[in-house]
């Protein structure tokens, strides 16, 4: 089962890392540098000199995406300057090395989508981890070779819109994940419960939607 979205390495048979801590992450199957959205919420800047550390790490990794990078309103009111600036950035810097992206959008899915699109192409594939808006943008998200990981709010009973948004989403797109971090990784449920818990919203046998969610996950990992 691959752990399409997460920040340390849990013993899943497979882990996509995000913005790890350290430098080589060791035993994870891909790996995505970038700064995250948070890191621009105090008068923090994208400066050149990020760019070209982060530029020296996608030369250096051949294999690695760009991520985790977005905008966010969890926060803050209104997206600050500085966050859409690195957004930007980072974006232009997957599409120069042409590189996979993984994408963070909370309480802004519409914009963050929106300034994706410019990148299509560019960028092979884009991963949007935790999405939990409408529908309505799944169209856009397909266009632009967009994938959506299904997170562990799944199993919260109270999660009542976000099982239905999943229920409409197009199964070829979907992965798993678990988001977990140094701090919560004891307490983040693993993608295996998660996806027993999608298999039976989805009304599909647990080991048929594996081998489905497998196969997607090789095929945002192929498409660059
Ligand atoms: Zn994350």
């Amino acid at each position: 089962m691959t752990d399409a979205h997460c920040h340390v390495i849990r013993g899943e048979s497979r882990c996509f890392i995000a913005s790890p801590t350290h430098d080589e992450p060791r035993g994870c199957d891909a790996v995505f540098y970038g700064r995250h959205p948070w890191d621009f919420l105090d008068g923090g800047v994208f400066s050149g000199e990020d760019a070209e550390k982060l530029e020296k790490l996608l030369e250096d990794n051949p294999s690695a995406g760009v991520g985790e990078i977005g905008l966010d309103r969890l926060k803050t009111k209104t997206v600050p300057d500085a966050m859409r600036d690195a957004f930007r950035t980072q974006l232009a810097l997957a599409a120069r090395h042409s590189r996979n992206a993984v994408v963070h959008g909370a309480k802004c899915w519409g914009e963050t989508v929106k300034e994706c699109i410019p990148f299509a192409g560019a960028i092979p594939a884009f991963l949007f981890h935790g999405f939990s808006r409408s529908g309505g943008l799944v169209p856009d998200i397909v266009a632009i070779n967009g994938y959506i990981s299904v997170g562990p709010a799944i199993l919260n009973d109270h999660a009542t819109n976000y099982r239905e948004l999943v229920k409409s989403l197009p199964v070829e797109r979907i992965l798993v994940e678990s988001d977990a971090t140094a701090e919560n990784a004891d307490d983040t449920p693993s993608v295996e419960d998660t996806a027993v818990r999608l298999a039976s919203l989805l009304g599909m046998p647990p080991d048929v939607l594996e081998r489905r969610l497998e196969a997607n996950a090789d095929a945002f990992l192929g498409a660059r």
